[in-house]
Parts: C-alpha cells; structure tokens; sequence
C-alpha cells in the first residue's frame, strides 16, 4: 500500500469514536468523563488502562501503553500501520485511495499470493458444494461437521482432475506462473505444463494470524497416497510460522489467557464448533520459536493435549521448553487411551474439555511423574538421568521464584541436596548453544522529558485558546526537547488548517516517531491529573523562561571567559550588557 494521504486519515479518526472501536475488543466501564478496563497488553487484577473519548486516546498507567485508534488496533491486532488504517477505514466508511499493485515488488506479489489462494479456496469449497464433491462432504459429515463450520473454516474439495484448478484460473485471467508461486500448481518434468498440486482430496486452508489464507492442508478419503500433503514453502507461508486456527482462536486466547494446542486441522475445527474456540494447532511436530511468539502475545499459558500414546514420551516433552523459552506457562493434558481431542470433546462436550485444562498438570510435574514412572528413581543412576531430563526444562524458566520452588521440589522428590542440583544446572545452562529471543520487548521506554514542557504540552494540546497564548507569549522556540518542540509543531500544522485538534489527530501525524508520540502521551496523560490548569499553565511557562534564562546565562557566562581570555573589549562590553538584561528580567 502506498503511503495514505494524511487527510484520508484524518477523515478516519473523526469518523470514529476510539470508545467504541476499543469496546469491540474489551469491556470497557464507565469511569468519569473516561473509560476504564483492565489492560489487554499487561496482566493485572484493578484497571489502569484508560480510554478518553475527549481526546481519542487510550492510555495504560500500569505499563505504559498508549497511542490512539490506530496505535490500540495495530498493538492489539499486531497489524502494521497502513493495515491498521485499512481496518478502521472499513469501519469508518471511508474510501482509501486506490494504488497501483505493479510498483510494489515484493509487497505486491505478497498481496497477490494471499488473492490467488483465497480464489482458489472458493474453487475447492464450490466444489464441494456442488455434486463433484459429494463423497467428501459425506465423510466430512459423517465427522460431524455442520454448514456454518464448512463456510467459516473454508473446508473445500479438489477434484480428480488434473487441471481443474488451473482451468479455473485460467479462464479468470490469472498468470500460470503465479498459482505455481502460490504451490497450487506443479511443473510437469516432461515439460507438457503444469498440472494440480491437490488432486482427491479434502482441501483445508490455512490461515495466517491475520486470516488471510497462506497455504493448503490436503487430506485424503481413501488410504492411496500419503494421508496429508501440504503447500510447499512459498513467499507467504512457513510452515514453522503458522499455528492452524490462530486467526480464530487469538480473541478467545486473549480473554481466558490459555491456548490449547492440538495436533491436526480437525483436532481443532471439531472442538472449536463445540465451542472450544481458543484451540490452535502446531502443524508439524515440534513447535517452533516463532510460533512459541505468537502464541505468547495471546496467553500466557498453552494448554497441550496429548492423547494417550503421545502422553508416554518424554521425547516429545522435550519440544514444550520452546515455550517456557518465551514464558509461556505450559500444562500437560493427557486424553483417556483411545480418545482423540475430536472423539472427546463430541462425548464430554466442551465442559469437558475445559475441565481437562483444569485438570491438567504443570509440566514440570507432568514430566516429574513420567520420568519417575519410567527410571523408578531409586537407583543413583536413575536419579541422574531425571535430573538430567528435568535440569534444562528448569534452566529455561525465567520467573526466579518459580525456578527456585522447582528445584527445591526436584531436589526432595529425588533425595538429593538441592545445591548440587544447582551446580548440575549451571552446566546445562552452558551447554545451551540456543535461545530463543523474544521478537519484541515491551518494557516502557527510559525516556525523561523535562516536567515543565510535557506539562504544558499536555494542556495546550487541545485548548486553542492556551495554545495560542503559549505561541505569542512563550513561542515554541523555547522547548529545549526536540520530540516536544516537534509535537509542537504538528499541533500549529493542525491549527493552521482547520480548529479541531486532538491528541489522537496529534499521534496519527507522528507515525514512526516512537518517542514523540511517547511524549504525547505522557503529556496528556499529565494534565489529565491536573486540578487547576490555568495555574499551572502559567507556573509552568514561568518556569521554562527561569530554565531558558537559567541556559542562556550559562552560554554568555562561558562566552564573557573565552572573551576576557581574548581580551576583546567590545565583545565583553556587548556579553555584559546582555547578561544585565537577563538578570533584570528575572528580578522584573
Ligand atoms: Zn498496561
């Protein structure tokens, strides 16, 4: 997308009102002439997270957090900003500007990709509507799905042909080359074309955080040929970045604060319409750190369940630490023997299911349990080889406490002295050549601003008539901060042009600019907490003229000692004169 005209933007924030956008995502209360809710970017039991409709801006106290409609959607849809502003344009009515596709490169192909597999998605899901499809939608019946999870999961068929989608797309105008981009087409070896990619099967597609569709799941319904194939790797989809069902599950996740984590498509899709709906699926084996990212930005704990014979291995135990990498709390959920999550949560319900989560073992006792029941741990040896198992799981956990308590715990149930474990982890911490890093930090950021200027930025920012006296009385030059001089700035930019301003117009004009807009928020939030502003507002400009003299005074005091040093007679007669000015100002 090309850059959006500031105007567009504009438009879209006085069309919308930020309560009511962020009332969509969470429950916000009443709170003065504010609105008040318990952060969704940081835990915490008494609300600090507020949202003013005054000026269009939310802000959090606990950790920080703040910005405006645009700012609250990107952070908590972990969209970009031109992504944002699509999103709330949808909302707002308002028409973005066209762009042309061709210029962008790799953004465009990207955008064309996501295109061609939604075109494609509706070519398998017709087919399975239409009589072409008529064996598949039996058995996907007979599994137990209904029409509404058909349509919102965009479960499809591909028919035996060999060039039916391509025939399809063809007749659309779409280049062969980019459904072969896409994975959906193969190049023959013999060089007679391409031919399908998915040929009888059961199509599920999958989709990325966002839900736009980024690859295929393909099943079979007879036992010919491998039970799944999948979209190779392509611009748009990594196998090791997608978690299946994610797009669906991520605002649930968010409100209960655990995932479950299942092993395939259906494991996911069935509980889901039982209303499971903050389940998501690891497609491969062993999760990834990419994925053990995502998943964190929605829960803080994954709930994995695991049917029976998964249960006994510890081996696939081993792959869970990724999470514990990236502070997620795991639990370990073990299905009864010959239950699957489908199996059971049609028999228990999704009750049912949701006692398993409660009922389902940390894992680090999870994993204790099993490594006693395998070694016993009556033997020296056996000893070792579980804390051999237990020590790097335990290594990984961040919380001190926590990590304290587990080892204190280790060290009972095995009988050993707990400092010797301590000195048995401190190698396996070595030994680890990889970590996974966080791909985002949110520790509020260090910054100082001087407490006369973000004062007064925050009173002047939506009061013309202070604003104006500031300007003739003060002038911006005498902002010794840079970020607030420019916030200054854009305010005159804003009042030049039409009279309304609001923190929130103020923030969507510094996009980029981190520290600026920090310092807006800051301000506002200040003079939110302010009883007598117009005291203030004076106490404050009178205090930044004592600080401006209280500079320039310090400049012409090292100029008057560079001149003497000189001996420039004219030069000190013109610094001394200048420096009674300033003094009789002060005394005045
Ligand atoms: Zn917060």
């Amino acid at each position: 997308m090309g850059k959006i005209p500031q105007e567009t933007i504009d438009r879209i924030l006085d069309q919308l009102d930020i309560v009511e956008v962020v009332a969509e995502y969470i429950q916000l209360k009443k709170a003065g002439r504010n609105f008040k809710a318990c952060c969704p970017f940081h835990n915490e039991k008494t609300p600090s997270f507020m949202v003013s409709p005054d000026k269009q801006i939310y802000h959090c106290f606990g950790c920080d957090a703040g910005g405006n409609v645009i700012g609250f959607v990107m952070k908590y849809e972990n969209m970009g900003f031109p992504e944002a502003v699509e999103t709330l344009a949808a909302k707002a009515g308002v028409e973005l500007p066209r762009y042309d596709k061709r210029d962008e490169g790799e953004s465009s192909l990207t955008a064309r990709l996501y295109e061609i597999n939604t075109i494609a998605a509706g070519y398998y899901q017709d087919n399975l509507g239409s009589g072409k499809g008529k064996g598949a939608l039996e058995y996907l019946e007979r599994r137990g799905l209904n029409a509404d999870t058909l349509a919102q999961f965009r479960i499809g068929y591909a028919t035996a042909e060999w060039e039916g989608l391509q025939k399809y797309c063809a007749a659309r105008n779409i280049p062969a080359e980019i459904l072969r981009k896409a994975g959906l087409s193969v190049q023959s070896e013999k060089g007679k074309g391409d031919y399908d990619r998915f040929r009888k099967r059961i199509i599920f597609p999958i989709f990325n955080e966002r839900g736009n569709i980024v690859a295929f799941g393909a099943r079979v319904m007879d036992d010919i040929g491998p039970k799944y194939i999948n979209s190779p790797e392509t611009v748009i989809y990594s196998k090791s970045s997608v978690l299946y069902g994610l797009n669906f599950s991520r605002r649930a996740m968010r409100e209960k604060g655990h995932a479950f984590i299942v092993e395939g498509y259906m494991d996911v899709i069935i509980p889901f319409q039982n209303g499971i709906t903050n389940i998501v699926a690891a497609s491969g084996t062993a999760l990834t750190p990419r994925q053990a990212a995502m998943l964190k930005k929605y829960a803080d704990t994954a709930v994995m369940v695991f049917d029976s014979d998964q249960a006994g291995e510890a081996a696939s135990l081993r792959g869970l630490d990724i999470l514990i990498d990236n502070d997620v709390n795991v639990r370990v959920a073990a299905l009864p023997p010959g239950e699957d999550p489908d199996s059971f949560v049609k028999k228990h319900g999704a009750r049912g299911f949701e006692d398993i989560a409660d009922k389902a073992k940390d894992l680090f006792d999870y994993k204790l349990d099993l490594l006693t029941q395998k070694f016993g741990g009556e033997k020296i040896r056996d000893k070792a080889a579980i804390a051999g198992e237990m020590l790097p799981t335990i290594s990984r956990v961040k919380n001190a406490i926590v990590k304290s308590a587990y080892l204190k715990k280790l060290a009972e149930r095995l009988g050993v002295n707990e400092s010797a474990l301590r000195d048995e982890m401190k190698k396996v911490k070595n030994d680890y050549s990889y970590r996974a890093v966080p791909e985002t930090t949110d520790a509020p950021a260090p910054w100082n601003y001087v407490s006369s200027e973000i004062h007064l930025l925050g009173l002047v920012i939506s009061d013309k008539d202070m604003f104006e006296t500031m300007r003739t009385e003060l002038g911006l030059h005498m902002f010794r901060d840079e970020n607030i001089k420019k916030v200054m700035g854009v305010i005159e930019g804003i009042r030049v042009g039409d009279d309304t301003v609001s923190p929130g117009k103020v923030l969507s004009r510094l996009e980029g600019d981190e520290r600026a807009k920090a310092a807006v928020i800051r301000a506002v939030a200040k003079a939110d907490i302010t009883e007598d502003g117009e005291r203030v507002f004076r106490d404050c400009m009178a205090c930044m003229r004592k600080e401006n003299r209280k500079e320039e005074l310090k400049t012409l005091t090292h100029m008057l000692k560079q001149a003497e040093k000189d001996r420039n007679d004219p030069e000190i007669r013109e610094l001394l004169m200048k420096i009674n000015r300033i003094y009789k100002e002060k005394t005045a």
